[in-house]
């Protein structure tokens, strides 16, 4: 029996067990993969070699190298919370979360090989998947000059020919931002763009061309992406492009607590000003939750105040109460 469970080994759930140790917890931390979306990259031919992004806690100013000293990378920010975690022995746990029930005053947590977990309070911090384009050429160039986050790598793409594919606001969010520095900016969206202030300003700007109605066919390229293929009404176009950004949406990783706690309609759990769920004693942090952000540093943060919720949950909790009453 633990006093904590968190879910999960990303930025959020990293944050939420080292401030839990912090507070002299037992908790277990289950992950799939340590680091979460921290250790993700992007490659890109460049002139001279190739260049890497990072995902970036701080962002430099444009003439600096990636990762000079203005720069910080996340999974340097996040290998910090990392180690912390590792040297404690029986804190983590590599599996997978199938299910997470209620069950009077606990939390029965249920792992794909290691069976049943029980906790009196759990932080679930599992991320989102990016819906990813289906196309050929598409899996094997991710991370290649394919990415799923436009303006991460806004910085690396100054005077380059770059598509967006999607029109979400996520996605125009990063087509704007895009647009200030490339040469050239090609949105690619199969249906109708939508009439919002974001395509104004992207109709207004001359190195933009709005693909609206066109389907990506394939992406093409030798070691990393260098052509995206585009079909509409019945005509192939070859777009010559340095980098492709699919944006056609995120699914969050919450399966585990459907039924269980308030989501949103696309499924991102519904939490209150201190990362509280529906579900007393379920508290959920960073990507997966409904709350506004998508970085780094605002799911270290989301983390860290769902850990402080919860150990508080915990003082009021009968068995962990008793525990802590009589501890030395
Ligand atoms: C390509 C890309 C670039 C980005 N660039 C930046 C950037 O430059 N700066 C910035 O601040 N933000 C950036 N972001 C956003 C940032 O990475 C995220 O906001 C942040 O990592 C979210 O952290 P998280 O802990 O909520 O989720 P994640 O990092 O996604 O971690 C989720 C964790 O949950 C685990 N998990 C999922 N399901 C289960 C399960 N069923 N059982 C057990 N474990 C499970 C996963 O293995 C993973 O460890 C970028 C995102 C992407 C995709």
């Amino acid at each position: 029996m633990h006093d904590l469970i968190v879910v999960g080994g990303g930025a959020a759930a990293l944050s939420a067990t080292s401030s839990a140790l912090g507070k002299q917890l037992n908790v277990l931390i289950i992950y799939e993969q340590l680091g979460g979306k921290t250790g993700q990259r992007l490659t890109l031919r460049s002139e001279e070699d190739y260049l890497v992004g990072h995902i970036l806690v701080h962002l430099a100013f444009p003439d600096e190298q990636p990762l000079g000293e203005a720069q910080l990378a996340g999974e340097e920010t996040v290998h910090l919370f990392e180690r912390q975690v590792k040297t404690r022995s029986g804190v983590t746990l590599r599996d997978r979360v199938t299910n997470v029930t209620r069950v009077g005053d606990f939390f029965h947590v249920e792992t794909q090989r290691n069976g049943l977990k029980k906790a009196a309070a759990v932080v679930i911090a599992t991320g989102v998947t990016p819906i990813t384009l289906d196309v050929p050429g598409a899996k094997e160039f991710l991370g290649m000059g394919i990415g799923y986050s436009p303006t991460t790598h806004a910085l690396l793409l100054q005077g380059k020919t770059v598509a967006i594919i999607g029109t979400s606001p996520r996605a125009l969010r990063g087509a704007v931002e895009l647009s200030r520095t490339v040469e050239k900016l090609y949105v690619i969206e199969p249906e109708a763009v939508p009439a919002t202030p974001l395509v104004e300003v992207l109709q207004r700007r001359p190195n933009v061309e709005m693909l609206a109605g066109y389907q990506v066919k394939e992406v093409q390229g030798v070691s990393t992406i260098e052509q995206v293929m585009v079909e509409h009404q019945g005509q192939i176009r070859t777009l010559y492009v340095d980098a492709a950004f699919v944006d056609l949406g995120l699914h969050p990783n919450s399966d585990m607590v459907k039924g269980l706690v308030e989501t949103d309609a696309d499924g991102f759990i519904v939490i209150d000003h201190s990362n509280q769920s529906s579900v007393p004693g379920l508290f959920a942090a960073g990507d997966v939750t409904t709350a506004f952000g998508e970085q780094v540093l605002i799911a270290i943060g989301e983390g860290a105040r769902a850990a402080l919720r919860a150990y508080d949950y915990l003082l009021s909790h009968p068995v962990v109460y008793e525990r802590m009453a009589t501890d030395k």
